[in-house]
Protein backbone atom coordinates (compact mmCIF):
# COMPACT_ATOMS: atom_id res chain seq x y z
CA UNK A 1 0.00 0.00 0.00
CA UNK A 2 0.68 3.76 -0.67
CA UNK A 3 0.94 5.54 2.63
CA UNK A 4 1.22 9.29 3.07
CA UNK A 5 2.27 11.09 5.86
CA UNK A 6 1.52 15.08 5.97
CA UNK A 7 2.92 17.81 7.47
CA UNK A 8 -0.03 19.36 10.21
CA UNK A 9 -0.94 22.76 9.37
CA UNK A 10 -3.15 23.41 11.81
CA UNK A 11 -1.75 26.29 13.64
CA UNK A 12 1.08 25.70 16.00
CA UNK A 13 0.51 21.50 15.68
CA UNK A 14 4.62 20.29 15.63
CA UNK A 15 3.32 16.41 15.73
CA UNK A 16 3.48 14.50 12.98
CA UNK A 17 1.70 11.04 11.92
CA UNK A 18 4.43 9.16 12.37
CA UNK A 19 7.99 8.48 13.40
CA UNK A 20 10.99 7.13 11.11
CA UNK A 21 10.58 4.05 13.52
CA UNK A 22 7.13 3.90 12.42
CA UNK A 23 7.86 4.54 8.56
CA UNK A 24 10.94 2.08 9.25
CA UNK A 25 8.29 -1.04 9.86
CA UNK A 26 5.60 -0.04 7.18
CA UNK A 27 8.64 -0.16 5.08
CA UNK A 28 9.38 -3.58 6.26
CA UNK A 29 6.30 -4.54 5.55
CA UNK A 30 6.53 -3.81 1.78
CA UNK A 31 4.76 -0.29 1.53
CA UNK A 32 5.20 2.45 0.72
CA UNK A 33 5.43 5.65 2.53
CA UNK A 34 6.00 9.28 1.36
CA UNK A 35 6.58 12.00 3.72
CA UNK A 36 5.85 15.73 3.08
CA UNK A 37 9.20 17.68 3.14
CA UNK A 38 9.32 18.88 7.10
CA UNK A 39 6.91 17.01 8.59
CA UNK A 40 8.90 15.46 11.14
CA UNK A 41 10.79 18.80 11.52
CA UNK A 42 8.54 20.40 14.78
CA UNK A 43 8.99 16.58 16.59
CA UNK A 44 12.43 16.67 16.25
CA UNK A 45 13.03 14.17 12.93
CA UNK A 46 14.48 15.20 10.28
CA UNK A 47 14.14 13.92 6.46
CA UNK A 48 16.58 12.10 6.37
CA UNK A 49 15.83 10.10 9.52
CA UNK A 50 12.84 9.34 7.28
CA UNK A 51 14.57 8.84 4.49
CA UNK A 52 17.09 6.25 6.22
CA UNK A 53 13.64 4.70 7.52
CA UNK A 54 13.11 4.05 3.71
CA UNK A 55 10.75 6.94 3.51
CA UNK A 56 10.14 8.77 -0.21
CA UNK A 57 10.14 12.81 0.65
CA UNK A 58 7.51 14.09 -1.48
CA UNK A 59 7.91 18.53 -1.50
CA UNK A 60 3.83 19.87 -1.34
CA UNK A 61 1.30 18.87 0.63
CA UNK A 62 -0.89 17.92 -2.46
CA UNK A 63 1.68 15.28 -3.54
CA UNK A 64 1.55 13.06 -0.56
CA UNK A 65 -2.54 13.12 -0.42
CA UNK A 66 -2.44 12.50 -4.18
CA UNK A 67 -0.38 9.63 -4.43
CA UNK A 68 -1.22 7.93 -1.07
CA UNK A 69 -3.98 5.28 -0.60
CA UNK A 70 -3.50 6.08 3.24
CA UNK A 71 -2.94 9.07 5.01
CA UNK A 72 -1.58 8.69 8.76
CA UNK A 73 -1.44 12.23 10.53
CA UNK A 74 -2.83 13.54 14.11
CA UNK A 75 -5.34 16.44 14.03
CA UNK A 76 -8.09 16.23 12.31
CA UNK A 77 -7.98 17.61 8.46
CA UNK A 78 -8.81 21.48 8.24
CA UNK A 79 -10.53 23.72 5.56
CA UNK A 80 -7.28 23.58 3.14
CA UNK A 81 -7.37 19.99 3.29
CA UNK A 82 -10.36 19.05 2.55
CA UNK A 83 -10.35 18.97 -1.11
CA UNK A 84 -7.39 17.20 -0.84
CA UNK A 85 -8.61 13.81 0.29
CA UNK A 86 -10.64 11.89 -2.15
CA UNK A 87 -13.36 8.63 -2.86
CA UNK A 88 -11.90 5.51 -0.74
CA UNK A 89 -9.02 7.03 0.54
CA UNK A 90 -8.28 6.05 4.17
CA UNK A 91 -7.34 8.51 6.63
CA UNK A 92 -6.45 7.54 10.00
CA UNK A 93 -6.07 10.10 12.86
CA UNK A 94 -8.01 12.48 15.27
CA UNK A 95 -11.14 13.52 14.10
CA UNK A 96 -13.75 14.39 16.72
CA UNK A 97 -16.75 14.57 14.22
CA UNK A 98 -19.01 15.47 17.18
CA UNK A 99 -17.43 18.55 17.70
CA UNK A 100 -17.34 19.99 14.14
CA UNK A 101 -19.58 20.13 11.20
CA UNK A 102 -17.91 21.44 8.57
CA UNK A 103 -15.49 18.82 8.68
CA UNK A 104 -18.14 16.36 8.92
CA UNK A 105 -19.79 17.72 5.87
CA UNK A 106 -16.63 17.86 4.04
CA UNK A 107 -15.24 14.14 4.78
CA UNK A 108 -18.92 13.14 3.66
CA UNK A 109 -18.39 14.86 0.77
CA UNK A 110 -15.20 13.22 -0.02
CA UNK A 111 -16.68 9.83 0.11
CA UNK A 112 -13.19 8.84 2.10
CA UNK A 113 -13.08 5.77 4.43
CA UNK A 114 -12.43 8.10 8.06
CA UNK A 115 -11.30 5.84 11.01
CA UNK A 116 -10.82 7.94 14.19
CA UNK A 117 -8.02 7.13 16.65
CA UNK A 118 -10.09 8.63 19.30
CA UNK A 119 -13.40 5.53 18.93
CA UNK A 120 -10.47 2.76 18.48
CA UNK A 121 -12.00 0.95 21.60
CA UNK A 122 -11.08 -2.22 23.07
CA UNK A 123 -13.45 -4.68 24.56
CA UNK A 124 -12.84 -3.44 28.46
CA UNK A 125 -13.65 -0.35 27.14
CA UNK A 126 -10.52 1.18 26.90
CA UNK A 127 -9.55 3.72 24.57
CA UNK A 128 -5.70 2.59 23.34
CA UNK A 129 -5.12 5.74 20.83
CA UNK A 130 -6.62 8.35 23.27
CA UNK A 131 -4.92 6.73 26.37
CA UNK A 132 -1.09 8.33 25.22
CA UNK A 133 -1.95 11.40 24.70
CA UNK A 134 -3.61 11.33 28.59
CA UNK A 135 -0.47 10.20 29.47
CA UNK A 136 1.25 13.10 28.21
CA UNK A 137 -1.39 15.46 29.50
CA UNK A 138 -1.44 14.35 32.97
CA UNK A 139 2.35 14.94 33.77
CA UNK A 140 2.16 18.01 32.05
CA UNK A 141 -0.70 19.16 34.41
CA UNK A 142 1.35 18.55 37.57
CA UNK A 143 4.27 20.13 35.63
CA UNK A 144 2.36 23.50 35.01
CA UNK A 145 0.89 23.59 37.87
CA UNK A 146 4.61 23.40 39.84
CA UNK A 147 4.94 26.24 37.68
CA UNK A 148 2.26 28.56 38.05
CA UNK A 149 2.30 28.45 41.83
CA UNK A 150 5.51 30.66 41.77
CA UNK A 151 4.65 33.99 42.77
CA UNK A 152 6.37 35.57 39.28
CA UNK A 153 3.21 33.79 37.61
CA UNK A 154 0.59 34.54 39.44
CA UNK A 155 0.36 31.81 42.02
CA UNK A 156 0.68 31.38 45.77
CA UNK A 157 4.90 31.56 45.74
CA UNK A 158 5.22 28.04 46.83
CA UNK A 159 7.16 25.18 46.31
CA UNK A 160 5.71 22.17 45.41
CA UNK A 161 7.59 19.57 47.33
CA UNK A 162 8.51 22.52 50.09
CA UNK A 163 11.68 22.00 51.94
CA UNK A 164 12.77 20.39 55.56
CA UNK A 165 10.48 22.54 58.15
CA UNK A 166 8.10 23.65 55.49
CA UNK A 167 5.31 21.33 54.31
CA UNK A 168 4.85 20.83 50.15
CA UNK A 169 2.07 22.08 48.41
CA UNK A 170 -1.11 20.37 48.09
CA UNK A 171 -2.57 19.32 45.23
CA UNK A 172 -6.00 18.23 44.50
CA UNK A 173 -6.83 15.81 41.59
CA UNK A 174 -10.28 15.41 40.08
CA UNK A 175 -10.91 12.20 38.16
CA UNK A 176 -8.61 9.57 38.69
CA UNK A 177 -8.89 8.12 34.92
CA UNK A 178 -5.22 8.02 32.63
CA UNK A 179 -4.68 11.51 32.99
CA UNK A 180 -5.44 12.22 36.81
CA UNK A 181 -3.31 8.96 37.71
CA UNK A 182 -0.57 10.54 35.86
CA UNK A 183 -0.68 13.70 37.39
CA UNK A 184 -1.02 12.35 41.27
CA UNK A 185 1.85 10.20 40.17
CA UNK A 186 4.20 13.35 38.84
CA UNK A 187 3.32 15.89 41.66
CA UNK A 188 3.79 12.86 44.59
CA UNK A 189 7.00 12.78 42.95
CA UNK A 190 7.73 16.20 43.28
CA UNK A 191 7.17 15.87 47.03
CA UNK A 192 3.95 17.33 46.67
CA UNK A 193 1.03 16.31 49.12
CA UNK A 194 -1.54 15.40 46.96
CA UNK A 195 -4.97 13.80 47.14
CA UNK A 196 -6.92 12.20 44.11
CA UNK A 197 -10.71 11.49 43.43
CA UNK A 198 -13.01 9.65 41.57
CA UNK A 199 -16.64 8.17 41.43
CA UNK A 200 -15.68 4.70 41.43
CA UNK A 201 -14.61 3.20 44.37
CA UNK A 202 -13.00 -0.07 42.45
CA UNK A 203 -10.89 2.73 40.68
CA UNK A 204 -9.88 4.30 44.30
CA UNK A 205 -9.01 1.02 45.38
CA UNK A 206 -6.70 0.57 42.43
CA UNK A 207 -5.33 3.85 42.44
CA UNK A 208 -4.55 3.43 46.43
CA UNK A 209 -2.41 0.06 45.66
CA UNK A 210 -0.82 1.92 42.65
CA UNK A 211 0.03 5.08 43.62
CA UNK A 212 2.96 6.46 46.13
CA UNK A 213 2.05 6.95 49.84
CA UNK A 214 1.93 11.17 49.54
CA UNK A 215 -0.90 10.74 47.24
CA UNK A 216 -4.55 9.75 49.13
CA UNK A 217 -8.02 8.65 47.72
CA UNK A 218 -11.29 10.58 48.81
CA UNK A 219 -14.54 10.16 47.24
CA UNK A 220 -15.49 12.85 44.30
CA UNK A 221 -19.15 14.73 45.82
CA UNK A 222 -19.45 18.41 46.06
CA UNK A 223 -19.14 18.23 49.94
CA UNK A 224 -15.71 16.56 49.65
CA UNK A 225 -14.87 18.67 47.32
CA UNK A 226 -15.75 21.80 48.63
CA UNK A 227 -13.95 20.62 51.72
CA UNK A 228 -10.67 20.23 50.35
CA UNK A 229 -10.55 24.22 48.48
CA UNK A 230 -9.74 26.06 51.66
CA UNK A 231 -6.05 24.63 51.94
CA UNK A 232 -5.30 23.56 48.07
CA UNK A 233 -2.85 25.38 46.31
CA UNK A 234 -2.99 23.27 42.78
CA UNK A 235 -6.70 21.58 41.42
CA UNK A 236 -6.09 19.80 38.50
CA UNK A 237 -9.35 18.67 36.50
CA UNK A 238 -9.33 15.68 34.58
CA UNK A 239 -13.01 14.19 34.81
CA UNK A 240 -15.03 12.18 31.88
CA UNK A 241 -18.31 11.39 31.35
CA UNK A 242 -18.08 9.29 28.46
CA UNK A 243 -20.44 10.29 26.20
CA UNK A 244 -21.67 13.19 27.80
CA UNK A 245 -20.69 16.72 28.91
CA UNK A 246 -17.91 17.40 31.25
CA UNK A 247 -20.00 18.30 34.74
CA UNK A 248 -18.63 21.83 36.43
CA UNK A 249 -17.38 20.51 39.48
CA UNK A 250 -15.70 23.73 40.88
CA UNK A 251 -18.14 26.54 40.48
CA UNK A 252 -17.57 30.32 39.96
CA UNK A 253 -19.11 30.83 43.94
CA UNK A 254 -16.51 28.22 44.90
CA UNK A 255 -13.30 30.18 43.72
CA UNK A 256 -14.39 32.44 46.71
CA UNK A 257 -13.35 29.39 48.88
CA UNK A 258 -9.33 29.66 47.50
CA UNK A 259 -6.88 31.80 48.37
CA UNK A 260 -5.52 33.74 46.16
CA UNK A 261 -2.92 32.45 43.46
CA UNK A 262 -4.40 29.00 44.13
CA UNK A 263 -3.64 27.15 40.41
CA UNK A 264 -6.23 25.67 38.30
CA UNK A 265 -5.24 23.58 35.58
CA UNK A 266 -8.22 22.83 33.57
CA UNK A 267 -7.28 19.62 31.40
CA UNK A 268 -10.81 18.50 30.96
CA UNK A 269 -11.02 21.54 28.70
CA UNK A 270 -11.19 19.78 25.48
CA UNK A 271 -14.46 18.30 26.35
CA UNK A 272 -15.96 21.99 28.05
CA UNK A 273 -14.00 21.95 31.34
CA UNK A 274 -14.50 20.67 34.47
CA UNK A 275 -14.29 24.52 36.16
CA UNK A 276 -17.56 26.71 35.92
CA UNK A 277 -14.98 29.60 35.21
CA UNK A 278 -12.63 27.95 32.24
CA UNK A 279 -12.15 28.77 28.63
CA UNK A 280 -9.82 27.44 26.11
CA UNK A 281 -6.45 28.62 25.98
CA UNK A 282 -3.65 28.03 24.47
CA UNK A 283 0.34 27.45 24.59
CA UNK A 284 1.29 30.89 23.76
CA UNK A 285 -1.26 32.20 26.37
CA UNK A 286 -2.05 29.81 28.24
CA UNK A 287 -3.13 31.17 31.69
CA UNK A 288 -6.07 34.08 32.80
CA UNK A 289 -7.26 34.94 36.74
CA UNK A 290 -10.56 35.04 37.85
CA UNK A 291 -10.93 36.11 41.38
CA UNK A 292 -7.47 35.79 42.22
CA UNK A 293 -7.16 32.39 41.01
CA UNK A 294 -4.90 31.42 38.38
CA UNK A 295 -6.34 29.48 35.15
CA UNK A 296 -4.46 27.14 32.83
CA UNK A 297 -6.67 25.51 29.59
CA UNK A 298 -4.81 24.65 27.00
CA UNK A 299 -6.66 22.62 25.19
CA UNK A 300 -3.82 20.39 23.32
CA UNK A 301 -1.56 20.19 25.93
CA UNK A 302 0.38 17.15 24.61
CA UNK A 303 1.30 19.82 21.86
CA UNK A 304 4.30 21.59 23.73
CA UNK A 305 5.76 18.26 24.03
CA UNK A 306 5.82 17.24 20.24
CA UNK A 307 8.60 14.56 20.34
CA UNK A 308 7.37 12.81 23.14
CA UNK A 309 3.92 12.46 21.75
CA UNK A 310 4.45 12.22 18.68
CA UNK A 311 6.21 8.98 19.73
CA UNK A 312 4.37 7.91 22.27
CA UNK A 313 1.32 8.08 19.21
CA UNK A 314 2.84 5.97 16.87
CA UNK A 315 3.62 3.61 19.51
CA UNK A 316 0.47 3.07 19.88
CA UNK A 317 -1.03 3.65 16.01
CA UNK A 318 1.35 1.85 14.40
CA UNK A 319 -0.01 -1.97 14.74
CA UNK A 320 -3.24 -0.46 13.51
CA UNK A 321 -1.96 1.21 10.93
CA UNK A 322 0.23 -1.62 9.67
CA UNK A 323 -3.00 -3.61 9.85
CA UNK A 324 -4.64 -1.60 7.76
CA UNK A 325 -1.95 -1.02 5.21
CA UNK A 326 -1.23 -4.99 5.13
CA UNK A 327 -4.45 -6.85 5.05
CA UNK A 328 -6.38 -3.85 3.47
CA UNK A 329 -8.99 -1.32 5.93
CA UNK A 330 -12.05 -4.03 5.39
CA UNK A 331 -10.04 -7.08 6.41
CA UNK A 332 -8.38 -5.32 9.08
CA UNK A 333 -11.74 -3.77 10.50
CA UNK A 334 -13.21 -7.21 10.27
CA UNK A 335 -10.72 -9.30 12.08
CA UNK A 336 -10.02 -6.81 14.99
CA UNK A 337 -13.47 -5.19 16.33
CA UNK A 338 -11.17 -2.08 18.19
CA UNK A 339 -10.26 -0.73 14.95
CA UNK A 340 -13.77 -1.74 13.77
CA UNK A 341 -14.67 1.12 16.39
CA UNK A 342 -12.72 3.73 14.69
CA UNK A 343 -14.51 3.53 11.40
CA UNK A 344 -16.91 6.73 11.39
CA UNK A 345 -17.23 6.92 7.96
CA UNK A 346 -16.95 4.96 4.74
CA UNK A 347 -17.63 6.61 1.35
CA UNK A 348 -19.74 9.81 2.14
CA UNK A 349 -22.00 7.95 4.91
CA UNK A 350 -21.49 7.87 8.98
CA UNK A 351 -21.07 4.28 10.25
CA UNK A 352 -20.34 5.35 13.82
CA UNK A 353 -23.60 6.08 15.98
CA UNK A 354 -23.10 8.96 18.15
CA UNK A 355 -21.68 11.28 15.03
CA UNK A 356 -25.08 10.06 13.58
CA UNK A 357 -27.06 11.23 16.35
CA UNK A 358 -25.13 14.16 17.25
CA UNK A 359 -25.37 15.99 13.53
CA UNK A 360 -29.05 14.09 13.01
CA UNK A 361 -27.25 12.45 9.94
CA UNK A 362 -28.79 8.70 8.66
CA UNK A 363 -26.82 6.11 10.03
P1 LIG B 1 -10.60 8.69 31.75
O1 LIG B 1 -11.91 8.18 31.22
O2 LIG B 1 -9.43 7.76 31.79
O3 LIG B 1 -10.81 9.23 33.25
C1 LIG B 1 -11.88 10.03 33.65
C2 LIG B 1 -12.16 9.71 35.10
O4 LIG B 1 -13.10 10.68 35.60
C3 LIG B 1 -12.80 8.32 35.32
O5 LIG B 1 -12.02 7.56 36.21
C4 LIG B 1 -14.17 8.67 35.91
O6 LIG B 1 -14.64 7.71 36.85
C5 LIG B 1 -13.89 10.01 36.57
N1 LIG B 1 -15.06 10.81 36.88
C6 LIG B 1 -16.21 10.96 36.19
N2 LIG B 1 -17.03 11.82 36.85
C7 LIG B 1 -16.37 12.21 37.96
C8 LIG B 1 -16.69 13.09 39.05
N3 LIG B 1 -17.86 13.71 39.12
N4 LIG B 1 -15.77 13.26 40.02
C9 LIG B 1 -14.57 12.62 39.97
N5 LIG B 1 -14.22 11.77 38.98
C10 LIG B 1 -15.12 11.58 37.99
O7 LIG B 1 -10.26 9.99 30.91
P2 LIG B 1 -8.80 10.61 30.68
O8 LIG B 1 -8.15 9.95 29.53
O9 LIG B 1 -8.11 10.67 31.98
O10 LIG B 1 -9.17 12.09 30.20
C11 LIG B 1 -9.67 13.06 31.11
C12 LIG B 1 -9.97 14.33 30.35
O11 LIG B 1 -8.75 14.91 29.87
C13 LIG B 1 -10.83 14.13 29.10
O12 LIG B 1 -11.77 15.18 29.02
C14 LIG B 1 -9.85 14.21 27.96
O13 LIG B 1 -10.46 14.60 26.75
C15 LIG B 1 -8.95 15.28 28.52
N6 LIG B 1 -7.64 15.41 27.83
C16 LIG B 1 -7.24 16.68 27.55
C17 LIG B 1 -6.02 16.92 26.97
C18 LIG B 1 -5.58 18.34 26.74
O14 LIG B 1 -4.60 18.54 26.03
N7 LIG B 1 -6.23 19.33 27.32
C19 LIG B 1 -5.19 15.85 26.61
C20 LIG B 1 -5.61 14.55 26.91
C21 LIG B 1 -6.85 14.33 27.53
Amino acid sequence: MKIGIPKEIKNNENRVGMTPAGVHELVSHGHTVYVQHTAGEGSGFADELYVKAGAEILPAIEDVYAKSDMIVKVKEPIEPEYALIREGQVVFTYFHFACDRPLTDAMLKSGAICIAYETVQKADRSLPLLAPMSEVAGRMAAQNGAYYLQKTKGGKGKLMAGVPGVKPAKVLVLGGGTVGEAAARIAAGMGADVTITDISIPRLRQLAIELPANVHTLYSSVHSIKNELSTVDVVIGSVLVPGDKTPKLITKDMLSLMEPGTVLVDVAIDQGGCFETSHPTTHSDPVYTIDGIVHYAVANIPGAVPNTSTTALTNATLSYAVALADKGWKKAVTDDPALAKGVNMVGGKVTFEAVARVWNLPY
